[in-house]
């Protein structure tokens, strides 16, 4: 697909959606799409490889939340993988501060790289994993927000990012079709990390020819998190909370 196609198939795809971006950013993120695809050629990134489908299911559903974030936050993107929500949401929201992490150091040198060749100077990406960097002091209860998707089930998830939030601040959970029934399992988790669910919402993704299920679901951070969590990997899969 040409740049200019490309382009209009994105703002037609906003559009469909409530969704408008500016010029810049349409040629941002148009840039995104082009690394990505490039990149995907040597070092598998995403599975999601035609034009129109990242118009959809990767900038789009990323912009979907962008206006969920509170103003100039500090947010952690929790097993971002190729950037996702991290670039997108980057470009879309330059007032926020992003902390990209992956527990795999290619993916986490993609993110940054592609950060830099952008110009988003309001992305930072580590290499660690979740569960052991939200023990540390420098990055516990240290963040407005974290968000994450297409990580782990909400239980999981919940244990993985609710430590890494300051009481007030949000877990912000991107999720699919099975959003309702992992909430449902999640309450405990919620209520053991010191959260308290405050907001659900499936605004399906309205693509050209199909619909996709989505959901958000906003979790506040309302007490501190035991210090008992979060647990080895191994413990949180074996016995989620
Ligand atoms: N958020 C991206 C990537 C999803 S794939 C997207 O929506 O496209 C899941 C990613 O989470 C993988 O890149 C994997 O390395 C990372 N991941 C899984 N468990 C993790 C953990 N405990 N800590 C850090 N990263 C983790």
């Amino acid at each position: 697909m040409q740049r200019d196609d490309f382009i209009a198939y994105q703002e037609a795809t906003f559009a469909r959606n409530g969704l408008s971006v500016s010029k810049e950013q349409g040629e941002l993120l148009y840039r995104l799409t082009e690394q990505l695809i490039e990149t995907n050629k040597t070092f598998n990134l995403t599975a999601i490889t035609d034009e129109e489908r990242i118009a959809e299911l990767h900038m789009a559903d990323c912009a979907m939340t962008a206006a969920s974030f509170p103003e100039s936050a500090r947010v952690i993107d929790v097993g971002c993988g190729a950037g996702f929500p991290s670039l997108p949401l980057a470009i879309l929201r330059p007032d926020l501060h992003i902390t990209a992490l992956d527990a795999t150091q290619k993916k986490v040198q993609y993110v940054q790289r592609t950060a830099d060749l952008l110009g988003l100077t309001n992305v930072h990406a580590i290499c660690g994993r979740a569960e052991e960097l939200a023990a540390k002091a420098e990055y516990r209860e240290s963040f407005d927000v974290a968000t994450a998707r297409a990580v782990a089930a909400l239980p999981v998830l919940c244990e993985l990012c609710l430590p890494f939030v300051k009481v007030g601040g949000l877990f912000l959970a991107m999720k699919g079709k099975t959003a309702k029934e992992e909430l449902a399992l999640a309450k405990g988790a919620i209520q053991t990390l010191g959260g308290e669910e405050v907001f659900f919402c499936d605004t399906p993704l309205l693509g050209k020819s199909e619909t996709f299920a989505r959901a958000e679901i906003r979790i506040r951070k309302a007490a501190p998190c035991p210090s008992a969590y979060p647990r080895p990997y191994g413990k949180i899969l074996k016995k989620p909370l």
